[in-house]
């Protein structure tokens, strides 16, 4: 019975985790690493293990950098079954279909760039759209949250509410081989309490060994009514200054809960009716329409919004932009409009052209709702950079950056303590953080074993 690390070690993105227990091999994950050209090329390096001999993938939830390298697996060989909840199912769907359009997107462009060089060579995508395709129909049975789901023999696995995003889970698996018996909790990633939309984290009981994620793992968040109170302040002070509000979004989650929050706002006289929102990414206009589905894994008051038939992500200046033509037309609007488009981290996606055409601008206002790893462009406007390249062009970074940390969809330090300290687990692996705040984390656990495992590393359980 082993546990072994293929990612997110010491690292924010790329989770995958393995158990090998009673024959069967069980992947945690298998996301995407995210940020900078060398994470890029780590994408496409072997997973060390073999794909082929992999029975099982569990998906603790839908976000890129946790199901990002599920059609590679697949292309690479695994013909398994991927088990998660039907609300990550659904999510995933269009997470890895949108990966791969970027995939595609991006080895045409070297492709070309190639071409002007005078070389031949083609740039083979990390997968395409129909491995993303070929990869649905590994997915088989979905988890019921709180149900123990059989796997196969001495193996089950229970989904728990871990409150991230719609259909998150952290997974608690009992593992049974000969005489040995261990629990294993996985955290997935852990939202916040106290929050309208989702439900508060479910820690399991107990478990042996944990496994968790430390993303805000040396920091405490300010509390929501406070960043809901920031948040109108920021838009208030940008329309009035003329310029254009950007809000990079996590497009699932986040842009969801900013609509439900402006669209209170606007309710209470907080915001302008007449604001006019542009929810400017078809990956987050499609996450909107999944959220309607599932009005269940909302609270109570949110859920009984939705079965009275009201809509709590619309609000009356929301446009949904699909298309690319009606997304360039935004650039004409120099003022007054409040624009969010992916990718959250600014990696790509349409947030970089509405960046381009407003960073530079002392009256527009760019507001952070997430977090940004390493890297990427969104920590370096963040870290208060003069300049950033965008699209090969030089922007000066003019405008007002507004950080709001309470809209993070993760847990703060003491939520994950308390987490941990429910679970009383004699063992303790830090994974899913930059390495200074696994160390920061680790110096408050208390009567457990710490580890920061590195990639591939092995253990006994
Ligand atoms: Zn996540």
């Amino acid at each position: 019975m082993n546990i072994s690390f293929h990612g997110a070690d010491r690292g924010v993105t790329g989770s995958c985790h393995m158990i090998s227990c009673a024959g069967k091999n069980i992947l945690i994950d298998c996301g995407m690493y995210q940020g900078g050209h060398e994470l890029d090329e780590e994408n496409s390096e072997p997973f060390g293990f073999d794909p082929a001999a992999m029975d099982y993938v569990l998906l603790t939830h839908a976000h890129l950098d946790h199901c990002g390298r599920l059609p590679l697996l697949v292309k690479r060989g695994f013909r398994g079954e991927i088990i998660t909840t039907a609300a990550s199912r659904a999510l995933s769907r269009i997470v890895m279909m949108d990966a791969a359009g970027l995939q595609e997107d991006e080895a045409r462009y070297h492709a070309r760039k190639n071409k002007r060089h005078g070389e031949q060579n083609d740039v083979e995508p990390l997968y395409t759209t129909l491995d993303a395709l070929n990869t649905l129909e590994y997915f088989g049975r979905s988890a019921k949250y709180g149900t123990p789901l059989a796997i196969a023999p001495g193996i089950s696995a229970t989904f728990l509410d871990a409150g991230h995003i719609l259909g998150s889970a952290s997974i608690l698996l009992e593992l049974t081989e000969g005489k040995k018996h261990r629990t294993v909790a996985f955290s997935g990633d852990l939202g916040n309490a106290g929050r309208k939309l989702l439900h508060d984290p479910v820690p399991p009981l107990h478990a042996d060994v944990v496994v968790m994620e430390t993303t805000y793992g040396d920091r405490l968040h300010r509390s929501l009514p406070e960043s809901i109170t920031e948040l109108y302040q920021a838009i208030n002070d940008a329309l009035q200054r003329g310029g254009n509000v950007i809000i990079p979004t996590f497009a699932l989650e986040r842009t969801q809960e900013l609509l439900f929050y402006m669209r209170e706002g606007i309710e209470q006289g907080e915001l302008p009716r007449s604001m006019q929102v542009f929810l400017d990414s078809p990956m987050a206009i499609s996450a909107t329409e999944i959220f309607k589905h599932y009005p269940d894994c909302y609270k109570k008051t949110t859920a009984a919004l939705f079965h009275a038939g009201d809509d709590p992500f619309n609000l009356p200046g929301l446009h949904f932009t699909r298309e690319t033509a009606q997304s360039m037309a935004i650039n004409n609007v120099n003022g007054g409009a409040v624009i969010m488009a992916g990718s959250g981290m600014c990696t790509g996606g349409r947030v970089r052209h509405h960046l381009k055409h407003n960073l530079w601008r002392k009256d527009s206002s760019v507001i952070f709702v997430g977090f940004a790893a390493e890297g990427t462009l969104a920590r370096l406007i963040i870290d208060g950079v003069p300049k950033v390249r965008i699209f090969g062009e030089e922007i000066a970074v003019k405008a007002k950056i507004y950080t709001i940390n309470g809209f993070s969809a993760h847990a703060d330090r003491d939520e994950l303590l308390a987490w941990h300290r429910h679970i009383k687990p004699e063992r303790t692996f830090l994974v899913h953080g930059e390495e200074a705040v696994m160390q920061s984390f680790a110096s408050h656990l208390k009567n457990t074993e710490v580890y920061m495992p590195i990639r591939n590393q092995v253990f006994a359980l």
